[in-house]
């Protein structure tokens, strides 16, 4: 998954830049045997139908872990887990100070399936056309897992020695039920941090330069809720006093005029802050506005208008599905509306319940929390990790703006938050969002964009584990 950031809206970003370093041109040419593997890589990773269900996965792990054995990493550093018809495959990068915390470097093998008949050409041969790899998983997740690894095949033949431990995190059904990544997160849980390449980039523009890269540092939780009213019923030619439907529309009534108070955290500052200086009158403003002062009511009536920007202000919850009744000719003894909510981190279930009680106002429905969801808090904005990240992108765009986000969710990161491990989204995608195509039809990544993720995994990983 990937980071919604609005390109159209930050454009004009580059206007005002000045290159904060100038990037060494050895850190940016990637010796021609790692470029050549990374594309070959991606192409056979695409090869592999790892959809759930197929029980590729596995099969897809044991490739990876030749591939790693063959560019230096030992055989016994390497485990490949089968869970259930998927599997999870980690790799130690040793450092040379065991005790210092590890650091992960978190990619997803399974895709979201993909039909042949809907496709222009077969999603799981990957093909190279117009300068782009086209194949189900290309970009999601597949770049940032190959791209990630052929970094650290690159630091190894350089004979980089990390003081840290880094280590390849990969889990197998990051795209359905996460249990893999929940099984992961409970045994790395006390690493120092993770980079996650299944999200964060940067949105390029039509004139093929970069707009603005975005770092993922957060994730809403997401939550299901549902609200039934009851009645006794009865044939319908004797209507009575009350009515579940009647009594459930009085509700919905409630729940439509109400929004959560509004919040702001660390990222989401970073983020108005960041956009409003890039961002065009009225919009721009009210970002910097409301990053100091959520109090502002104006501010933030502008910002929750917009439905790019309504999830960065807080929790929202919306009715999403509706049934009731059993027949026409009968009084309903039932009605229910499905909520959906994204919570804001730091939020809990019970607060967003009692909430919603509260709204509902009505003593006879009842409400009720359709699964156990997973909270994360968000991580926090590391002068380290931010360091790191500035001169790793300057490599390829001096000066970039970077701007932190909070995503709807959900990626891997999740869990390993809610673990305790703070986790940040740094994937190498620079694409144009007319070109992303992640989860649909006719996926494809742009193949100039491969050694420069790669070079910028590279950097930043060296300065993280070092
Ligand atoms: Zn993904």
């Amino acid at each position: 998954m990937h980071p919604i950031v609005s390109g159209r809206r930050l454009a004009g970003a580059l206007l005002c830049l000045v290159p904060l370093a100038s990037p060494s041109a050895k850190d940016i040419a990637v010796p021609p045997d790692i470029s050549a593997k990374s594309l070959e890589m991606l192409q056979r990773s695409v090869g592999f139908r790892t959809v759930e269900g197929e029980g590729q996965v596995p099969a897809y792990a044991e490739y990876l872990a030749g591939e790693l054995r063959a560019h230096g990493f030992a055989a016994e550093d390497i485990t490949i887990t089968p869970r259930g018809e998927t599997a999870t495959l980690t790799a130690r990068y040793r450092g040379t100070d065991p005790k210092l915390k590890p650091i992960l470097i978190a990619s997803h093998m399974d895709v979201v399936p993909a039909r042949r008949e809907d496709w222009e050409r077969d999603p799981f041969t990957a093909v190279v056309e117009d300068g782009f790899v086209f194949g189900r998983g290309a970009s999601d997740n597949k770049f940032g897992l190959v791209t990630s690894t052929t970094a650290l095949f690159w630091l190894k033949q350089e004979g980089f020695k990390p003081k840290r431990d880094i280590v390849v995190v990969l889990s197998g059904d990051e795209e359905t039920s996460m249990e893999t990544t929940a099984a992961l997160a409970q045994e790395l849980k006390g690493a120092e941090l993770l980079l996650n390449s299944d999200a964060g980039g940067a949105n390029l523009g039509d004139d093929g330069k970069p707009i603005v890269y975005a770092m993922q540092a957060a994730e809403k939780t997401y939550m299901d809720f549902e609200v039934t009213t009851t009645n006794p019923g009865g044939h319908s030619s004797r209507p009575g006093a009350t009515n579940a439907i009647y009594d459930l529309a009085r509700i919905l009534d409630r729940l439509a005029a109400f929004r959560f108070p509004p919040k702001t955290n660390e990222i989401t500052k970073a983020y108005f802050k960041a956009a409003g200086a890039i961002t065009p009158a009225p919009t721009g403003p009210a970002m910097l506005r409301y990053a100091d002062h959520p109090d502002d009511k104006e501010a933030y009536e502008l910002l929750v208008s917009y439905p790019e920007y309504v999830g960065q202000v807080g929790t929202t919850c919306v009715a999403t599905t509706l049934r009731g009744g059993h027949a026409p000719n009968a009084l309903p003894q039932s009605a229910t509306v499905g909520i959906n909510c994204r919570v804001f981190p730091g939020e809990s279930v019970e607060y967003v319940q009692s909430t919603l009680t509260k709204v509902i106002d009505d003593p006879k429905a009842q409400i009720r929390l359709i699964y156990e969801p997973v909270p994360s808090d968000a991580s926090p904005l590391r002068e380290d990790v931010m360091k790191a990240l500035r001169k790793a992108v300057d490599l390829r765009a001096p000066g970039l703006p970077i701007v932190p986000s909070m995503s709807a969710g959900a990626t891997d990161s999740l869990h390993f938050r809610n673990a305790g491990v703070p986790s940040y989204g740094v994937g190498g995608l620079f694409i144009n969002p007319k070109d992303s195509f992640s989860h649909g039809l006719n996926e494809r990544i742009p193949v100039a964009s491969i050694d420069g993720a790669v070079a910028q995994w590279r950097s930043l990983v060296r300065d993280l584990a070092r």
